[in-house]
């Protein structure tokens, strides 16, 4: 059995990826990829970050915790690049932060670019977002994209979740699935077999054993569970697998 993931093939005018996945546990947003075979990992990458990729796939984006000082235009003409890479298959994550101490008008445009960028480079957008629900709810009404957005280390409750799922975005989650009675737990189980990815983020644990977690939490075999989040990265990043 194939152990390796590989892009094919990539038009960067009609934005298209082949890639042989084999027995692949997907991880959708990683800060530390471990290049294992059978892995697909897309690495988060954000401006300023002063750090070389490694994974083969990874979201470019311009983080609400990093915006102060960094020069919005020089930002810009980096995502700009990123952004156009074949590896890219992703803007993000990029957001929105009621916590952190960048200026809120600062983060909105911030956010206003990568959504942008996402909608030119025609990629998903990963959403990093605390305590704006709703400020982003209201905006993807406003702005109307044609890419999907993705909430990423989902952790609240089902109300929250059918919010964000009624918008039309996806769900991923990640280490907060282990936590006894979670929101993230209960939330998983509520979310549509069509609407969600895993993660490990910057958590020390693996994407294996979040699927394992997933599975059990969903009441459904490991494989079934694979199946699934494979179907949606091959329908959400218009990518085709060949499985
Ligand atoms: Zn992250």
């Amino acid at each position: 059995m194939c152990q390796e993931f590989y892009i094919l093939e990539s038009d960067q005018e009609n934005w298209s990826l082949q890639i042989h996945l084999c027995t692949v546990f997907i991880n959708l947003h990683t800060h530390h990829p471990t290049l294992s075979p059978g892995i697909l990992e897309v690495e988060s990458v954000y401006f300023g970050q002063g750090k070389t990729p490694v994974a083969p796939l990874r979201s470019v984006g311009l983080h609400p915790w990093y915006l102060e000082g960094i020069g919005l235009e020089v930002a810009k003409s980096w995502l700009n690049e990123q952004a156009a890479l074949p590896a890219t298959i992703a803007i993000g994550e990029s957001g929105l932060d009621k916590v952190c101490q960048t200026p809120w008008d600062l983060q909105v445009l911030a956010f206003q670019h990568c959504v942008e960028f996402s909608e030119s480079a025609g990629k998903p957008l990963i959403i990093h977002c605390v305590r704006a629900f709703s400020e982003i709810i209201a905006l993807k009404k406003d702005w109307k994209p044609r890419q999907t957005w993705i909430f990423h280390g989902f952790d609240k409750n089902i109300q929250t979740a059918a919010r964000v799922l009624r918008a039309g975005c996806c769900l991923s989650f990640g280490a907060a699935l282990f936590r006894e009675n979670s929101h993230a737990a209960e939330s998983l189980r509520a979310t549509p077999a069509d609407r969600f990815f895993l993660e490990t983020d910057d958590a020390g644990i693996s994407i294996k054993a979040i699927y394992e977690r997933a599975a059990f939490l969903r009441g459904v075999e490991l494989r079934e569970l694979e199946e699934m989040v494979k179907g949606n990265l091959e329908r959400v990043f218009e990518i085709g697998t060949d499985l």
